[in-house]
C-alpha cells in the first residue's frame, strides 16, 4: 500500500487535525513520512498613499516558517523521511515536492487558514486537480 506519505500543513489549527491523520496512516502501512510548508509572502503591503514594504518581512517570515516547522517536527513524534520549506503559490509547490520525493500519498486538511467558504479549501483543490498521486483531505471540522 502506501510507501511514501507527503504532508502539507500550514500550521494553521485545522491542519492539525491532518497532521495526526498523517501519522496513523503512515504508522498504519508502514511507510516514510514526509513534511513541507509553504510560506505565505505578502512582499508589501496597501497603505495609504502607496505601497510600502514591510522591514525584513522575508526574513521574519522564513524565521517564524523554521520555528513552526521544528515544533510541528516534534509534536509530530515520528521520525521524518524528509521536510521542505518552500516558497511560491502553495498548491503549486506541493505537488512539485510530491513529485520530487515520489510520494504516493499527499495527505492535508480540507480547509486551511484560507477559510471556510468553500465546500473544499482552494489549496486543497488546487492539490487534488493536478496530483498525480492518490490524496487524503482529511475534514478539519464535525
Ligand atoms: P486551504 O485549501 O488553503 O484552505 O488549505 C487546505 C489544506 O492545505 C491545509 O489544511 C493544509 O493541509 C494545506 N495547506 C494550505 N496552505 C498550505 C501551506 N502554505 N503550506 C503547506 N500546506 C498548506
Amino acid at each position: 500500500m502506501y510507501k511514501n506519505i507527503l504532508l502539507a500543513s500550514d500550521f494553521s489549527p485545522e491542519a492539525g487535525r491532518a497532521e495526526r491523520r498523517a501519522v496513523e496512516v503512515a504508522q498504519k502501512y508502514g511507510a516514510q513520512l514526509s513534511l513541507v510548508h509553504v510560506v505565505d509572502y505578502y512582499p508589501s503591503m496597501q497603505l495609504e498613499g502607496g505601497l510600502a514594504m514591510l522591514p525584513n518581512i522575508e526574513e521574519r517570515l522564513n524565521e517564524k516558517a523554521k520555528e513552526d516547522m521544528d515544533a510541528c517536527v516534534e509534536r509530530l513524534e515520528i521520525g521524518l523521511q524528509s521536510t521542505r520549506i518552500g516558497h511560491g503559490p502553495p498548491k503549486g509547490v506541493i505537488i512539485d515536492y510530491a513529485n520530487e520525493i515520489e510520494a504516493d500519498l499527499i495527505v492535508l486538511g480540507s480547509h486551511g487558514r484560507h477559510g471556510f467558504g468553500l465546500l473544499l479549501g482552494s489549496t486543497a483543490t488546487g492539490v487534488l486537480h493536478i496530483a498525480k498521486c492518490d490524496v487524503l483531505a482529511v475534514r478539519v471540522q464535525d
